[in-house]
């Protein structure tokens, strides 16, 4: 078992990077593709189909992106100046992690482990519970957060604390699954420092932890207002870009500090 600190240093996420996408290119080498411009790698790359899923497929063979980081990236750029932005990312994935570490002025980026204390260096990462952040009020001009929200057991303290964080005018962009047409539920929640579980356990894939992450929350058409109730102005960009390899509807979520 390699120690966390050095599965994450930046030589091991290099190389782990370089192995993804020799892997990934020689799989999927025969798969239908399309030619077009990745907004993550910023380059002119193939994507391919590898599953039925707007928001997972097709996927970049160079960067190894999904629609739903290349449509995040996309609105970022859109939303703020990145070469002068100091920018927070919760549970970065590599190919946003390498993406944006390049581009913005500043890019801190964390994971949370339990146990271990706030702000503590782990690799390239930063410590970081987002419901109890160790920085300094206004410290950001951008959070970032992919598909972390719905695992969060209490993501209402989290966008309060992410709120803090933000200066005036900074603004939270994120992806979420959501389903329309529903309102939010609870699947899982902590209960004095116990889980209970009020629907089936439900896991997404994670690339850091092979027992997956447990889902607490199915958002749905309430999470704008949601956000909004703790302290952030929220609205939906619906992207769809086929040449940046995003052929069918993606929602990113852009929440400004007032
Ligand atoms: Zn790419």
């Amino acid at each position: 078992m390699i120690p966390f600190a050095l599965r994450w240093s930046r030589p091991a996420l290099w190389l782990q990077a370089h192995i993804q996408r020799r892997r990934r290119a020689r799989r999927f080498r025969t798969h239908d593709g399309i030619n077009g411009h990745c907004p993550v790698c910023d380059r002119t790359v193939r994507f391919v189909d590898w599953q039925d899923n707007a928001r997972e497929s097709p996927l970049c063979l160079r960067c190894g992106s999904v629609p739903r980081q290349r449509a995040l990236q996309h609105v970022l750029a859109a939303s703020l100046d990145l070469a002068n932005a100091r920018v927070h990312e919760s549970s970065p994935s590599l190919c946003t992690f390498q993406a944006l570490r390049a581009r913005c002025r500043s890019y801190v980026a964390s994971y949370f482990v339990p146990g271990r204390s706030p702000g503590a260096r782990l690799g390239a990462f930063c410590n970081v519970d987002l419901g109890a952040q160790p920085f300094p009020d206004a410290a950001f001009d951008a959070v970032v957060t992919q598909d972390v929200f719905e695992h969060l057991p209490d993501p209402r303290g989290a966008l309060r604390e992410i709120a803090r964080t933000l200066r005036p005018g900074g603004v939270h962009v994120f992806t979420v699954p959501r389903t329309l047409g529903v309102a939010t539920r609870v699947r899982a929640e902590l209960r004095d420092g116990a889980l209970h579980h009020r629907l089936p356990p439900e896991h997404h894939r994670d690339p850091s932890d092979p027992r997956g992450s447990l889902v607490m929350t199915d958002f749905g058409d309430d999470l704008e207002a949601i956000v909004q109730s703790n302290g952030l102005r929220c609205r939906v960009e619906r992207v769809l870009q086929a040449k940046a390899g995003i052929p069918r509807m993606v929602e990113v979520f852009v929440a400004t500090k007032g």
